[in-house]
Parts: C-alpha cells; sequence; structure tokens
C-alpha cells in the first residue's frame, strides 16, 4: 500500500529536504507552500519522477483556516487518505518585544502554531477511522528554549510542544503517533534572511551571527541537514516507530544539552 503525505511548506528549505526524503522511498506527496509557479512546478515533476508515488501540490495559505481544510480535503480525495502530516511551514521575525511589529506576532502565530491545529483538525478524524497515521510537528530548539528578539517565533513553538503531546495522549489508541521534531539551525532560506535580521538587532556583523551566535549554541559546530531531517521524519512514519509519541526529538548537534 503506498501511503500519503502532506507536507506544508515544502516549497523551500527543511519541507522540500523532507518530501525529497519520502519521495525517495516512494510515498504520495502533496506539496504546498508559496513560490514562483514555474518553479513549483518544475519541484513537483522532479518529485513525482523519481517516486514510485504520486506527487501533487495545494497552494493553500497556512494563514487561512478553510483553504488549510481544503488542502487536507483534496488530498484525501485525490489520493484516498492523509497517512503522514509534517506540518512544516514557518516564517520569523527578528526584533525586541517592545518594538516587534503586531501583524508579524500575528502572521507567525497563524502560520508557525495554529496551522498545525488547523491541519490535525482536518486530518485526525480520517485517520483514527484507519487505525493509522503520523503526525510529524517541525517545531525547533525554540521549542524548548528561548532566544532574545525571538518573542513570536519561541512562543508558537512552544505552543506546538504543547500541542503535540496533548494531541499524542488523545490519538494513542489509534494507531495515531503525535512528535515534534526540534531542529537547530539549518542553513535555509528563512535562516539565511535571519542572519541579516540578527546583525542589526545585536548591531554586530552577518559572520558574527553565523559563528558567534547560531553555530555558538551548537556544540558540534556544524548545520543541522535538511537530509538528516527528511531521514527522521521518514523514520518516525514507519512501524518500528509506533511506540515514539508525544516526543519532542532534539536534532540540534548539542544545542538544548546545555
Ligand atoms: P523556508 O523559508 O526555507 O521555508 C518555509 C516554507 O514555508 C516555504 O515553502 C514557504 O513557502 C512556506 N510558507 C511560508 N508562509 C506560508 C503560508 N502562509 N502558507 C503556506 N506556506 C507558507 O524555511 P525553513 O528554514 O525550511 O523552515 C521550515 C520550518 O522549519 C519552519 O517551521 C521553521 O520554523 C522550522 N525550523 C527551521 C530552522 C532553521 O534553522 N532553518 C530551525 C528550526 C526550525
Amino acid at each position: 500500500m503506498t501511503r500519503t503525505a502532506i507536507i506544508t511548506g515544502s516549497t523551500s528549505g527543511i519541507g522540500l529536504g523532507i518530501a525529497e526524503a519520502f519521495a525517495a522511498q516512494g510515498f504520495n506527496i502533496m506539496l504546498n507552500g508559496f513560490g514562483d509557479a514555474d518553479e513549483i512546478e518544475a519541484t513537483r515533476a522532479r518529485l513525482d519522477e523519481s517516486s514510485t508515488g504520486e506527487v501533487g501540490y495545494h497552494g493553500a495559505d497556512m494563514t487561512k483556516p478553510d483553504e488549510i481544510e481544503h488542502l487536507v480535503r483534496q488530498t484525501e480525495a485525490r489520493f484516498g487518505a492523509v497517512d503522514i502530516l509534517v506540518n512544516n511551514a514557518g516564517i520569523q521575525h527578528v526584533s525586541p518585544v517592545e518594538d516587534f511589529p503586531v501583524n508579524k506576532w500575528d502572521a507567525i502565530i497563524a502560520i508557525n502554531m495554529s496551522s498545525a491545529f488547523h491541519t490535525i483538525r482536518a486530518a485526525l478524524p480520517g485517520m483514527k477511522e484507519r487505525g493509522f497515521g503520523r503526525i510529524i510537528n517541525i517545531a525547533s530548539a525554540h521549542g524548548l528554549v528561548a532566544s532574545p528578539f525571538k518573542s513570536a517565533y519561541v512562543t508558537a513553538k512552544h505552543g506546538v510542544v504543547g500541542l503535540t503531546k496533548t494531541v499524542a495522549l488523545e490519538a494513542a489508541e489509534h494507531g495515531v503517533t503525535v512528535n515534534a521534531v526540534c531542529p537547530g539551525y539549518v542553513l535555509t532560506p528563512l535562516v539565511e534572511g535571519q542572519v541579516a535580521d540578527t546583525a542589526k538587532a545585536r548591531g554586530i556583523t552577518e559572520e558574527e551571527v553565523k559563528n558567534d551566535v547560531m553555530l555558538k549554541a551548537q556544540p558540534t559546530k556544524e548545520f543541522v541537514t535538511v537530509e538528516q531531517l527528511g531521514a527522521l521524519c521518514v523514520f518516525l512514519s514507519t512501524e518500528a516507530a509506533a511506540s515514539i509519541t508525544g516526543a519532542s526529538l532534539p536534532v540540534d548537534g548539542g544545542w538544548v544539552a546545555q
């Protein structure tokens, strides 16, 4: 049986890496996220070609509950089920709390946290009915510890960790596991943008942000890779991972061990 995965925010960065890992295992995939239409179609076609499953795309905006519901329903209609749900879409804004733009706060809470509630609300009944499901929330090391100037992001990611534990308990007897993956720094477009913003907020150079702020937090002194995160998500989707639920799994080079 070919399993089907929705991966939100999979047109770039970590989500795309996770989609590539699932495609290599022959899953059906529903991609989601923003970007240039031709580039998205090229990505979809490339993954479709590389997978024995089928790869589709839905452009739902993760700030819009009705579009999120449509993403889940369309995936069920096309593939017959949503077996794996990866809540990955996310944005960042770096600013002292007293200057934090209200619209950025609202957008980060909506995309990084509430969208996971909306996808889960729509997808969980089908998973329970079929007795199988894997919900993987891409939280962050910032779901476990804080850094200054990231109030909305840290709030949203701690919220995702709480949602993960709660839904894990509710779904535990139905063959559905719910886990949070908590990456440290991964060099994606999201982090590249943050380098400039953090340099401004802290009054230091971009090189200093990379070496003295980001990799300083990671004892391995290496950025985490999208391939490492994709492999973990694939593992969490197997039968071997059936007893891992409600967990927040750091993939952070030792950051939160300190
Ligand atoms: P990215 O900017 O490369 O990708 C973000 C994805 O989300 C893109 O596909 C984008 O189109 C999509 N997206 C943004 N707003 C959306 C919306 N309103 N509706 C639908 N899709 C939307 O970022 P990334 O670094 O790959 O981040 C992916 C996830 O991983 C985020 O939740 C982020 O918080 C988390 N994360 C990233 C890092 C890191 O170091 N990069 C570390 C920990 C956690």
